[in-house]
């Protein structure tokens, strides 16, 4: 029997107007090579100087996570050549980072709660891209530059269920804390992950293989399926030093397998060392108080649903896995939607109809203060749940609506008034005096078909509470 070890590094591309080192936007160019400066071209004699938005984004998260945020902090240049970085080296941080020793606590499927360790996280430029067409090749640096956020993990995860879990919690987390838009496929947020096995109870690792670039989670789940195989079959064959070798592999989306892309460079092979053209990075008050102004968090917010709200745990992951919707539904708390009813109108019948129409919570043709005014018609008996169905239906097709005007519009208004009620009662009783005779005789089951025949009458609008109690009056 064996153990998988994997631990993650996930390239977080920070939201900041400018480049980490120049003035350069990061917003979306319409041409190549526009979104360039001496300093992210590499010419001779630019110099760096180190954008203050990306590093209160790198703090805030460090504060979020239960980090050290360090007051002080060095880059490093890690040298390689490529063609997407002109200057031949990357700008990171290697020796001390602005963030380290933080934790994320994912939650697992049987209910409990796991911690992981995070190593830490630092600053680091990306680089250009590389694009090839036909028997051309050209280059863009519009990209160069643009500030990474590097969050390195311990080896703490056992599985992929347990890597899918932290990957989604880093991900809401950055975008509860609005550093990154972290778009996985646009590769705003994006995964290297590093998998080995290990006999059960050996203490030492195995040998770990580093899988890169993955941007969805499925993908990383698959990856680390065919990778765990691939390492097992290669020990059990007596193959495993041969076949596992620490080296960096890329998982193809159209096998289904993982490809040998380089043997793993050792950190000697890129000749770090301390940037000569940066001074120690040194934050300050102001940037503290700053990057510590932040938002409720996931882990904050299911406790707080949970211990005030009455909210089941499995309910409130589902509603803070993400900023909008989580956002979504404490709007319709203001509208007066009572918690309880307001879950499962936005977990079921929002998200179900959303969902056939592939259509996210952002875009809802429903909007919260909307959604949250109709749960609260449900609650005060206004309306009942089928009539609120329909005006959501009608809703979804026809865009948000004032629900007073529209219950009266549809003819959905519950009658809770016992004369009106009472009056198609009676009528029923009277028409079906056989039937009663027979309930009055001992056959309860009959007490339904009144209700039934009362609440068909009413065309649905009798509040069903009223009507049971009501005929429960006349029958006794
Ligand atoms: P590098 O920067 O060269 O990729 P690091 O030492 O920073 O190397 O480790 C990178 C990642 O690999 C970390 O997330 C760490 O948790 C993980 N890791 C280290 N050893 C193992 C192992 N034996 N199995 C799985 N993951 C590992
Ligand atoms: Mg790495
Ligand atoms: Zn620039």
């Amino acid at each position: 029997m064996f153990e998988t070890v994997i631990g993650l590094e996930v390239h977080v591309q920070l939201n900041t107007k400018t480049k980490l080192f120049c003035s350069c936007p990061t917003s979306f160019a319409q041409h190549q090579n526009i979104n360039t400066c001496p300093t992210c071209l590499a010419l001779p004699g630019a110099l760096p100087v180190v954008n203050k938005e990306a590093a209160i984004k790198a703090m805030r998260l460090g504060y979020a996570i239960n980090a050290n945020v360090n007051h002080t902090s060095y880059f490093d240049r890690k040298s390689y050549f490529y063609p997407d970085s002109p200057s031949a080296y990357q700008i990171t941080q290697l020796t001390k980072a602005i963030v380290q020793k933080g934790e994320v606590f994912i939650d697992l499927e049987d209910g409990t709660t796991k911690r992981i360790a995070m190593t830490q996280a630092h600053l680091e430029a990306d680089a250009g891209k590389n694009m090839h067409e036909g028997n051309r090749s050209k280059v863009d640096l519009n990209r160069a530059g643009t500030p990474l956020l590097e969050i390195v993990s311990d080896p703490d995860m056992r599985n992929s269920a347990e890597a899918v879990a932290y990957l989604k919690k880093l991900h809401a987390t950055v975008r509860y804390l609005d550093i990154s838009d972290a778009n996985m496929q646009e590769g705003s947020f994006r995964c290297d992950v590093n998998v080995s096995i290990r006999p059960k109870g050996q203490e030492e690792f195995g040998t770990r293989v580093e899988i890169k670039n993955i941007n969805s989670f499925r993908f990383v789940a698959d990856a680390i399926a065919y990778e765990v195989q691939r390492q097992t079959e290669a020990y059990e064959d007596g193959v495993y030093d041969r076949e596992v070798n620490q080296e960096t592999r890329l998982w193809s989306v159209a096998d289904g397998v993982t490809k040998s892309m380089r043997g793993k460079e050792e950190a000697a092979d890129y000749r770090y060392f301390p940037d000569p053209d940066l001074r120690p990075l040194i934050v300050t008050d102001d940037m503290i108080a700053e990057a510590k102004m932040m938002p409720e968090l996931p882990d904050a917010k299911v406790k707080r649903y949970v211990d005030e709200l009455g909210i089941k745990k499995s309910d409130a992951f589902v509603i803070t896995s993400n900023k909008e919707m989580a956002y979504y539904f404490e709007e319709m708390l203001e509208h007066k939607a009572v918690a309880k009813t307001a879950v499962t109108w936005l977990t079921s019948e929002l998200l179900g109809r959303l969902k056939k129409l592939s259509i996210s919570i952002e875009n809802s043709p429903v909007d919260a203060p909307t959604l949250g005014t109709l749960v609260s018609k449900i609650s005060d008996s206004t309306i009942s749940g089928k009539g609120a169905k329909e005006i959501l239906d009608y809703m979804m097709e026809n865009d948000n609506r004032d629900i007073d005007a529209l219950i009266d519009e549809l003819g959905l208004a519950q009658v809770s008034d016992d004369g009106a009620i009472l009056a198609i009662i009676d009528e029923i009783l009277t028409n079906n005096s056989d039937k009663v005779e027979q309930y009055k005789g001992g056959k309860d089951k009959l007490f339904g078909f009144f209700v039934g025949q009362t609440m068909k009458a009413s065309k649905g609008t009798a509040n069903p509470a009223k009507v049971n109690e009501l005929i429960k009056q006349r029958l006794s």
